[in-house]
């Protein structure tokens, strides 16, 4: 669904790689591309705007960061307002102390409220609960039916007045359905209320009289994503009209643009609480805006990876070691320091697999074994410091002697040698190229 948003975000952040410092008008043209990708996306204005001064003021405010570069400081400051926009937190369904705890289902035809009912159920019970579905929508032909069926498919009872006795009054059925689920000793009532093509009011009164006379513990707002800026205009007709305390986001899977997603929360006040994304009874869970921030953004989990590094990589050091690439003097000591830091963060393929594109490389992933990094730390720490700080010392007779130590082949030790001095000169031109502390601009 955010394809197009999310390309380009993307496209925005790179062309931030690779600068020293950002200024002013760096930071303004950024938030003016964010600007434009996010009405593009149909994101409603007010939200847009909240969302632009936000990241502008932080990206001016120069948040220092010793492990971040200034644009991955914008990437995070940019990831954080999205994360904001959509809700902070994951919220969780409020239930009852005393079940059945009542959920009121509320939105127009077509929403995918009837489905979302069978998700809902469904997922309800993988949690252990005993859901019953209640079937309010009495006046669209087939409604009842439907909810029957989806019910079926989840595998829970559906309660609905007995065919034959004429339509039926919702807000009876409402009551009645929760003596039923007591009796029944159902813990949560889903209650499916009719919906109509547009907004109007004896839906709205409906809906309204059966939020009385359940007293629902939560009444989620059912919203097709697709239908764009609308959504914002009928999530505010049901705010005022019936009041729900969380929004369900429906058929995510579209290719839509997704401003509906990022609008509604801001716009309403309430929680995004679960989403869909297709039509079958599992394609429904519980929303993350951290999640979907980082799937908009396109960034497998690099923010997890980047909080991480700033928890283990101490600033001086880093920038120190960084001093030295440049100048071309880094030691196997600085090696072994960097390889013990990055470590820290966890196995090495789990760091790899939470960067962007790496689920098109999950069997390369699978081969990276920590423990050849657990063998090329022995050899290091079979090194004597003098041996360390200056490789060049290790002579033949050394040599063995740290193979014996360390449990490794002689082979192994020349390996480690070797290409400890082709990555070095391999990192001193880069650093000269990208402009790193002490390195000659476009390296040697
Ligand atoms: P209701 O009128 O609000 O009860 O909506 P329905 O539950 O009948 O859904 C309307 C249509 O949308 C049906 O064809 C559903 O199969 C479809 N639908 C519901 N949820 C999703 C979803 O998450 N993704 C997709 N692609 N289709 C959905």
């Amino acid at each position: 669904m955010f394809d197009t948003l999310s390309d380009r975000l993307t496209s925005v952040l790179q062309n931030l790689r690779g600068r020293g410092r950002l200024s002013e008008a760096d930071v303004d043209a950024t938030a003016r591309e964010i600007r434009i990708a996010l009405l593009e996306a149909d994101v409603a204005l007010p939200v847009v705007r909240t969302f632009i001064a936000a990241v502008k003021e932080r990206a001016k405010g120069a948040e220092v960061s010793g492990a971040l570069n200034p644009a991955q400081q914008v990437v995070k400051i940019v990831n954080e307002e999205l994360v904001k926009i959509l809700g902070g937190e994951t919220r969780r369904l409020n239930l009852a102390k005393n079940p059945p705890s009542v959920i009121m289902l509320a939105g127009l035809q077509g929403s995918g409220k009837t489905t979302l009912a069978g998700k809902l159920a469904r997922w309800l019970t993988t949690q252990g609960h005993t859901p019953l579905l209640v079937a309010c929508d009495l006046q669209r032909p087939n409604a009842v039916n439907q909810l029957q069926v989806v019910g079926e498919r989840a595998g829970v009872p559906t309660y609905a007045p007995e065919p034959g006795n004429g339509v039926g009054d919702p807000v009876d059925v409402a009551r009645r359905s929760i003596d039923e689920a007591k009796r029944a000793q159902h813990d949560i009532v889903i209650i499916d209320t009719a919906g109509r093509l547009g907004v109007d009011e004896e839906m709205m009164r409906q809906a309204a009289n059966i939020r009385e006379a359940t007293q629902p513990d939560e009444v989620l707002f059912v919203v097709d994503a697709m239908i764009g800026q609308d959504a914002v205009n009928t999530a505010e007709a049901f705010r005022d009209g019936v009041g729900f305390t969380g929004v369900v986001l429906t058929k995510l899977d579209g290719d839509a643009r997704g401003g509906a997603a990022l609008s509604v929360r801001e716009v309403t006040g309430q929680p995004i609480l679960f989403a869909s994304n297709g039509e079958k009874l599992e394609d429904f869970d519980a929303f993350h805006p951290d999640r979907m921030a980082s799937r908009i953004l396109g960034m497998g989990d690099v923010l997890t990876l980047i909080e991480q590094a700033e928890q283990v990589f101490d600033k001086d050091q880093a920038e120190a070691a960084a001093a030295k690439i440049g100048t071309g003097e880094l030691t196997l000591e600085d090696f072994l320091e960097q390889m013990l830091a990055v470590r820290k963060m966890g196995p090495i393929a789990n760091l790899l697999g939470m960067l962007p594109g790496a689920g098109q490389m999950k069997d390369q992933l699978a081969q990276v074994d920590d423990k050849h990094l657990d063998r090329l730390q022995a050899i290091i720490r079979g090194m004597t410091p003098a041996e360390r700080s200056d490789p060049k010392i290790i002579n033949a007779s050394r040599r063995a002697r740290i193979a014996r130590g360390s449990g490794v082949a002689i082979r192994e030790v020349n390996d480690l040698v070797n290409r400890f001095y082709e990555a070095r000169k391999m990192m001193q031109q880069m650093a000269g190229r990208f402009g790193f502390p002490g390195a000659a601009r476009g390296g040697s």
